[in-house]
């Protein structure tokens, strides 16, 4: 792709793009009176203006019939997650059957290291990343004591090399192949939170499976994201929330994958709950715990309505855009952005640390800043760009991480043009 560093250029792109109509579905927060520079999907997608119908829709239900919204109108609760499973699957690469919207990220993880880790005396450890979002290290942990085996022994993290700033799939399947004996769960992201990589979960999930370990991702900032074939690659769990790239809202209903392989085994252990029996006896109250198939038979509680509607609402955004027409897009716009950069900074100014192979990456840059870092992230906030600061933490000679993730519904190539004219204004 050529690019032009121009603002008619960019407005060009703009006015070619397929699927800028899809901006106005959704509420642009405002910096006095004008439109933000919203890069922050990655931590908070923006609400779809259809959310508030739908929930209101529940809420009317609720007022006008009470318990009886259980099994009457439009979308019954009592069915309420399963009105989520088609358009999921299509967005993580699954069976409908494999993906179920219910709890918390954090949550959903631990339940299915119950199932999926499963430590014996020899085969104990798990390998992941370094640095993982701090929610998983603390999961992985508290697991990994709760089965009686010493963190530090059993978790191996795994870094880039030395000058390098991501990590390479070969040294992870090298890692997996040395540690194969002892290996009981290969536990990586899929798009690593900081620093913008994509795994190659395919080429992971193999190696893992080679060992003779179980294989699970977080997609927290991969779904809806990057494009994701779980069911194909053989992943056997994954998790990931709803209110990043999933425009959900905050705090909302997360999600689970559970491969079709597991979906009927007896054997595997699993903390249950009533909403994961067998939905035709559910209400008998016999003693017993009897799973539904699937994904489904993880599920503990009734529904989250209220936000599981909120997520219905996203859900129909992204379905009628197409979510092979948002990565299409999503690869040009964040090419634009890299290439804007390269174009307007020196190497002593910025350091991009997120891999220049577009499938490699998501939606996000991570633009390390060599000088005076908090001060340039205050300046572009003060002309109202919404992004994400992280303190440095991989290299010495950084003053910090400036997060940028540009969307496909609801960024323009604009948006990304002028962020970096004010980033060279702020970085002097
Ligand atoms: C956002 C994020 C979380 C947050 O967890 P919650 O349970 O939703 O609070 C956890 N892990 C990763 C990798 C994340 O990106």
């Amino acid at each position: 792709m050529q690019y032009i560093n121009s603002l008619a250029y960019a407005q060009s792109l703009d006015k070619k793009d397929p699927l800028k109509s899809f901006r106005d579905e959704f509420y642009i927060p405002k910096h006095k009176g004008q439109d933000t520079l919203y890069f922050t999907g990655n931590s908070l997608g923006l609400q779809p203006k259809g959310t508030a119908k739908i929930i209101n829709e529940e809420l009317e239900l609720w007022k006008e019939r009470g318990v009886e919204g259980h099994f009457e109108g439009e979308r019954p609760w009592f069915h309420y997650h399963k009105f989520a499973k088609e358009s999921l699957a299509k967005i993580v690469g699954a069976k409908p059957e494999e993906v179920v919207p219910m709890n918390s990220l954090t949550t959903n993880l631990h339940l299915l290291m119950v199932s999926f880790y499963r430590p014996t005396a020899k085969r104990f450890k798990i390998i992941t990343e370094a640095g993982a979002f701090p929610s998983d290290q603390y999961a992985l942990e508290s697991q990994v004591k709760f089965h009686g085996f010493n963190p530090d022994e059993a978790i191996i993290e795994l870094a880039p090399r030395e000058g390098e700033t991501t990590i390479r799939t070969e040294d992870i399947v090298e890692a997996i192949e040395h540690n194969a004996s002892q290996l009981a769960l290969v536990m990586f992201s899929g798009v690593q939170y900081f620093t913008g990589q994509l795994f190659d979960i395919e080429t992971i999930t193999a190696a893992g499976h080679t060992a003779g370990a179980v294989v699970g991702f977080d997609l927290a900032h991969a779904a809806g994201n990057a494009p994701l074939a779980l069911h194909n690659h053989q992943v056997d769990f994954a998790v990931w929330c709803h209110y990043k790239y999933l425009n959900s809202g905050p705090g909302s209903v997360a999600g689970a994958f559970v491969h079709s392989k597991h979906a009927n085994n007896p054997n595997l252990p699993r903390f249950a709950g009533w909403w994961g029996h067998n939905e035709e006896e559910r209400f008998l109250m016999k003693k017993g715990f009897r799973p539904m198939a699937g994904a489904d038979g993880w599920q503990l509680s009734n529904a989250n309505v209220l936000t599981t509607a909120a997520l219905l609402a996203s859900l129909e955004v992204i379905d009628k855009a197409g979510f092979e027409k948002m990565r299409s897009k999503s690869v040009l716009l964040t090419g634009y952005l890299e290439f804007l950069l390269n174009d307007t900074f020196s190497s002593h100014e910025i350091l991009i640390l997120t891999p220049n192979d577009p499938s490699q990456r998501g939606a996000q840059l991570s633009i390390s800043l060599i000088n005076n870092g908090r001060k340039v992230f205050d300046a572009l906030a003060a002309q109202g760009v919404v992004a994400d600061w992280r303190e440095p933490n991989l290299n010495e000679g950084q003053a910090g991480v400036i997060r940028i993730a540009p969307t496909p519904l609801y960024n323009r190539f604009e948006d990304v043009f002028t962020f970096v004219k004010l980033l060279r204004k702020a970085i002097g």
